[in-house]
């Protein structure tokens, strides 16, 4: 058995009181936090970083992928406010059809900071929520540590977009993790940039490997390798294997794409950790930021000496937070599942839709419990979540937005992408509100009024 000590009881400061809080600043977060804020709530944002957009920013996840019919990463709604914005401030860009949402990271922290002013959304960053004073059934409020000590901050609703489920877990709520098989989850990968990239060179390149992309032109430029696929850079990465330089651990999943917004500047998805994957476990995660510290080395090393127009470049930012795909999710009032995501299903609560395939990024065999087409996207058009998914069981003031809503572990591989987490966040938002100014628990909230809370505020839903 492992050592334990009895933490002594002590009283603590009630630093707040709240009509919402919403734990995690992040993609589903903060577009809830100013849902609720409009919609006239007093309403906090608890975050542990210094900045707000969790994977957007912090991770480095970018772009934004499609989850609608026309290759658009929006629906409405403040996502698309979000969407303007930035293209407004140059930090994104848009090739109508083929793709948009392709964003700078930092400049996203900017506009949301913007957002949640203007909104009156007040933020306590550097605070770590801790634990849920819960009180028969409800979340009275939450413990959050930081630099000020241990405090309480008192809610009427709680909002729960830490991405990993903490305020539920702590709550009592019943969660599932990773496939149902043996509980693995997804591998995480620790995201990097780097700058210095010429694209003149680099285009010409590709232009010159994959003609029938010609012309590859800076700010759409992707390149990727995986083993089981020929791409333009094969030849380089089968070169640097055979010369040693790279491993194949390190180049199992190389992904680049150009940053609108930062010329010369390309954002990684890799290099993939794929063992130890527990994104809720401090030496998991500790691990992973090593382990993808030295493989971003090497992977670097090998951009700079191989790809054309890498020859002068440099490692800009390795991600502060490890990019974690899955972990935990609860369970509420509807799991949405690969049933759903395969049969396009419709609901008459639903608060978003997507079209986005499930996405596996391994344990290798976890694959899909059910047959399908590789076109079935095609087929459905999209499928749509329901508002009971960011229900859970057990408690009774609180919501639960983002990739650690309820769903299967097969049906989050496809509901996980940004935009449709920020329009379940915009929903949570406003059904938070709801509550709070009707007395309701999110339970007793009709989905169907937040589908045309969503609606009245321009959401294609
Ligand atoms: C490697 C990788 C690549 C991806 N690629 C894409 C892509 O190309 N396009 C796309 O659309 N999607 C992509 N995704 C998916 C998408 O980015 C995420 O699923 C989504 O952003 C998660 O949103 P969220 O709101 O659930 O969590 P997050 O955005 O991570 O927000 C969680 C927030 O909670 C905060 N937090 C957590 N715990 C605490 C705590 N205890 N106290 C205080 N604060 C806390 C975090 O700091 C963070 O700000 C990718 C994901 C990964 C990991």
């Amino acid at each position: 058995m492992k050592q334990s000590i009895n933490e002594p009881a002590r009283q603590i400061p009630v630093a707040g009181e709240y009509d919402v809080i919403v734990v995690g600043g992040g993609t589903g977060g903060v577009v809830a936090a100013i849902a609720a804020a409009r919609k006239g709530m007093n309403t906090l944002i608890v975050e542990q970083f210094g900045f707000l957009g969790g994977s957007q920013t912090a991770a480095l996840v970018t772009p934004l992928m499609s989850i609608a019919p026309g290759n658009t990463s929006s629906i409405g709604g403040i996502n698309e406010e979000i969407r303007q914005r930035m293209l407004k401030a140059n930090a994104s860009a848009e090739q109508p059809g083929i793709a948009d949402g392709w964003f700078d990271p930092e400049m996203l922290k900017y506009v949301l900071d913007d957002f949640c002013m203007e909104a009156g959304v007040k933020i306590r960053f550097h605070s770590f929520f801790s634990e849920a004073i819960v009180d028969e059934g409800r979340i009275k409020g939450i413990i959050v540590q930081s630099k000020s000590g241990r405090q309480a901050l008192l809610a009427k609703q709680v909002i729960d977009a830490s991405g990993d489920a903490d305020v539920a877990v702590s709550a009592g709520v019943p969660y599932e993790a990773g496939r149902k098989v043996d509980g693995m989850n997804q591998a995480m990968s620790l995201r990097f940039n780097m700058g210095g990239i010429d694209f003149d060179k680099l285009c010409a390149y590709l232009d010159q490997t994959e003609p029938q992309m010609a012309p590859h032109q800076w700010p759409f430029v992707e390149t990727a390798f995986t083993f089981d696929k020929e791409y333009p850079l094969s030849p380089l990465f089968r070169k640097a294997l055979e010369d040693g330089k790279v491993t194949e651990e390190d180049v199992v999943y190389f992904q680049n794409f150009s940053l609108p917004g930062c010329p010369g500047m390309m954002s990684f998805n890799c290099p993939r950790i794929t063992n130890r994957v527990k994104g809720y476990d401090v030496d998991d995660l500790s691990n992973a930021q090593i382990l993808g510290r030295q493989k971003i080395r090497r992977v670097a090393a090998f951009c700079k000496n191989y790809i054309p127009g890498f020859e002068n470049a440099y490692i800009a930012l390795a991600a502060p937070m490890v990019g974690i795909r899955e972990t935990r999710r609860i369970i509420g009032e509807y799991v949405f599942s690969a049933e759903d995501v395969l049969h396009g299903s419709r609901f008459e609560d639903a608060v978003a839709r997507g079209n986005y395939p499930m996405d596996i990024h391994q344990p290798k065999k976890a694959n899909v419990s059910v047959e399908f087409e590789e076109d079935f996207i095609s087929k459905i058009e999209y499928y749509e979540l329901p508002y009971r998914c960011m229900v859970p069981l057990k408690i009774d003031n609180l919501l639960v937005v983002g990739r650690c809503s309820s769903t299967t572990f097969e049906g989050q591989s496809a509901m996980r992408v940004q935009g449709i987490i920020r329009t379940m966040g915009e929903a949570a938002g406003y059904a938070a509100a709801l509550a709070v100014k009707d007395n309701l628990t999110p339970r007793q909230v009709d989905g169907t009024l937040i589908r045309q809370q969503l609606r009245d505020n321009g959401v294609k839903i």
